[in-house]
């Protein structure tokens, strides 16, 4: 049975957005982060869409296991790498590519009974300061994990960028040029680019892209949709009005008696809320689509259900569809009314929200 509020997934979308990626970076290999349930979208259906990659990358084991586990066999890069000799064994067995970005892990390498050879990729922090090696201590870690044993030779090098959303933030240059100056005249295929990076930054391109966001149709930049970049949504955010109300002038809707109607309204109860990932933070103002058109939420986010004004709108009724975020309410728009990144939106979408294929 169809569920009340739905995950409608684009899959021609995802694939449209993957050439839009291979267009823009022809050079280079291609890794899909699908991390994070596909960043919300359901890890095995949208790893199957973007089946012309050139490798998956997720950030957990368990995300790896899950791939293998429906049969895909491509290359899959652990983006932190493992935490535990355990998770080695299991990372090895399965071929993934690991990250390697701490001392630990080289240790836990060194120390390794498994004779599978493990095909690495080395972290240089050139200014995120969260993983990765520092560039003082880049050299002897590259050497050490080079000595190893089973480890294949060359590991591809890589950094992740901190402002690549700035178009004009000096940091990205600065990263950009440490990481060049860190591994200059070794082999070894290079990585730095994630999405914004990938779109705002030529020089970053490389060997391999690293694209997440954009992949799913959505704008890494602080303005501005994936439309306007040549993209197109992947998740449309469906839910249906379960009930339409009349308000009068001067009473309150919802929880604190946060909005008041200045009119006699005609109001729709939508069954969507932040019990299904909907953001609570969003204002009255913010737009929903109601049968396609635009209406203003009202009151405060509850659970399960939101209040809208339809008074504007005619012939509004119980069971009409309401988009919450996909084609004509961008995600972008909503991160930015509810004071977050489209980042969180969709990879927030709640268990019980159907994902429904298209
Ligand atoms: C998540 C992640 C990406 C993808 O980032 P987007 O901004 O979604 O493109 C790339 N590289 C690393 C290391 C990541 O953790």
């Amino acid at each position: 049975m169809r569920g009340l509020i739905r995950a409608i997934v684009d899959t021609a979308a995802l694939r449209h957005n993957l050439g839009r990626v291979r267009a823009v970076a022809p050079a280079s290999h291609v890794m899909a982060v699908i991390k994070a349930n596909a960043y919300g979208h359901g890890l095995v259906p949208a790893a199957k869409a973007l089946a012309e990659t050139d490798g998956y990358a997720v950030a957990r084991l368990e995300e790896g296991l899950a791939l293998r586990a429906a049969g895909l066999t491509n290359r899959l890069l652990l983006l932190e790498g493992v935490f535990s000799p355990a998770q080695l064994e299991a990372a090895a067995e399965h071929r993934f590519d690991l990250m390697v970005h701490s001392p630990e892990q080289l240790a836990m390498l060194e120390g390794r009974a498994g004779s599978q050879p493990v095909s690495a990729w080395i972290k240089v922090d050139t200014g995120m300061n969260r993983l990765g090696f520092r560039v003082e201590d880049f050299a002897a870690a590259y050497e050490r994990l080079c000595r190893i044993p089973n480890v294949q030779p060359a590991p591809t090098l890589v950094t992740h960028l901190a402002c690549a959303d700035d178009r004009r933030d000096p940091k990205t240059a600065l990263q950009v040029r440490a990481f060049g100056a860190a591994t200059e005249g070794l082999p070894g295929a290079r990585s730095i680019a994630n999405s914004a990076a990938l779109l705002a930054c030529p020089e970053t391109r490389g060997d391999w892209v690293r694209p997440g966001l954009v992949l799913y149709g959505v704008s890494p930049f602080p303005s501005g949709t994936g439309a306007e970049l040549g993209l197109r949504p992947v998740m449309t955010l469906q839910s249906e009005v379960i009930a339409v109300k009349a308000v009068r002038a001067g009473e309150t809707v919802g929880y604190g008696g946060a909005w008041r109607a200045a009119r006699d309204t005609r109001m729709a109860v939508v069954g969507a809320g932040y019990g299904d990932g909907y953001p609570r933070s969003l204002p009255s103002g913010a737009p929903v689509l109601v049968n396609g058109r635009r209406a203003p939420l009202i009151g405060r986010v509850s659970m399960d259900m939101v209040t809208v004004d339809v008074t504007d709108l005619t012939g509004v009724a119980t069971g009409d569809p309401v988009v919450l975020w996909g084609e004509g309410v961008p995600v972008e728009e909503i991160a930015r009314q509810a004071g977050t990144i489209p980042y969180e939106l969709i990879c927030g979408v709640s268990q019980r929200v159907q994902h429904e294929l298209r």
